[in-house]
Parts: structure tokens; C-alpha cells; sequence
């Protein structure tokens, strides 16, 4: 079950009385100690811990993004290293009380997006950014490909029914 399946207890801009300002990310209710998978490729820019998110990662993506995780139980990686999409990050944290859980009431992961020029972006807009830039490079060709193979054997298709039909034509007449 990747992260983005749990429900989302705080969405994007969200006020609450938790939340007095727009919320910057979006809280998903991860289980204690859930793997966090990377919604992207990037390097591990900081790895710290505050009173807002508690312990968190942030990494910047190859187009320049920085997606900030917090209130971690468990860092998995460093500053420094490269990561691909899908690759185990840490674990989900969030208890309150417990060490690095930060401002939080409950075990939960939030996941913040800050576009290239710094401005914070709904990560549900980001991360349909991603699927679409991993698929379009193949999917193109690809679709060609398909409709050419379509059209040939479609070709095919027609060119023997004519001469099936030529020939019943041809039998009928000469009997
Ligand atoms: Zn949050």
C-alpha cells in the first residue's frame, strides 16, 4: 500500500483549530512505523528534527522541486544520498510524546511540496506531474508503434478478404 493510499486527515490549505494557518502539505494517517516510499527521484538535502514536524527529510528533485517529509520515527537515508522513486525513505512517526513526533495528535506522515521557485504546491498536483513526465517519454512511440502494427495487419486483413472474395467470384463465374 503506498503512502498516498491511507485516508488524508488534513488536506492541502486546510484550516483547522490544529492548523490555524493554511495547512502546507497534506497528512495522511499512516500506522506507526509505516515504510515512507519516495514520491519521486532526488538527493537527501537535510535530515533534522523541530517542534513543528518533529524529525524530517527534505530532497530536491531533479527539476529543482523539495518535497519535505515529517514527524518521522526512523530516518532511513543521509544527507547526500540519491534516491529513486519508490525507495524506503524512513518511518512514519507522529505519536505524540514520542521522540521527534513533533506538533502532532496522532501517528501520521505530512508530505509538503515546494515548487522550483519556492512556492509550496498542492503534492497531489505534484505527484500527477511525475506519472504523466515518467510515462510521455515511451508512451508516444509506443502508441505509434501500436497504430502502425494495427494499420499493417488491418491491411492485411483487407487485402486477403479481397482476394478471398475475388476468388468465390472467380470459382462462381467459371462454374
Ligand atoms: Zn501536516
Amino acid at each position: 500500500m503506498a503512502i498516498t493510499d491511507y485516508p488524508i486527515t488534513t488536506k492541502f490549505q486546510e484550516k483547522d483549530w490544529f492548523h490555524p494557518n493554511p495547512h502546507s502539505g497534506i497528512d495522511y494517517a499512516l500506522p506507526l512505523n509505516t515504510p515512507l516510499e519516495a514520491i519521486s527521484d532526488g538527493m537527501i538535502t537535510s535530515i533534522s528534527t523541530n517542534d513543528i514536524l518533529g524529525n524530517n527529510i527534505r530532497y530536491k528533485t531533479s527539476t529543482d522541486e523539495i518535497i519535505v517529509y515529517g514527524h518521522l520515527s526512523e530516518f532511513k537515508v543521509k544527507e547526500g544520498d540519491y534516491i529513486h522513486k519508490g525507495d524506503i525513505i524512513g518511518l512514519s512517526g507522529g505519536m505524540p510524546g514520542m521522540q521527534g513526533a513533533g506538533h502532532s495528535t496522532g501517528p501520521h506522515l505530512h508530505l509538503s511540496v515546494y515548487s522550483s521557485n519556492g512556492t509550496l504546491m498542492n503534492p497531489i498536483d505534484y505527484m500527477s506531474q511525475v506519472q504523466n513526465n515518467n510515462s510521455s517519454p515511451f508512451l508516444f512511440p509506443i502508441m505509434l508503434i501500436l497504430l502502425f502494427i494495427i494499420l499493417w495487419k488491418f491491411k492485411k486483413v483487407i487485402v486477403y478478404s479481397v482476394v478471398v472474395i475475388m476468388g468465390l467470384f472467380v470459382i462462381f463465374i467459371v462454374s
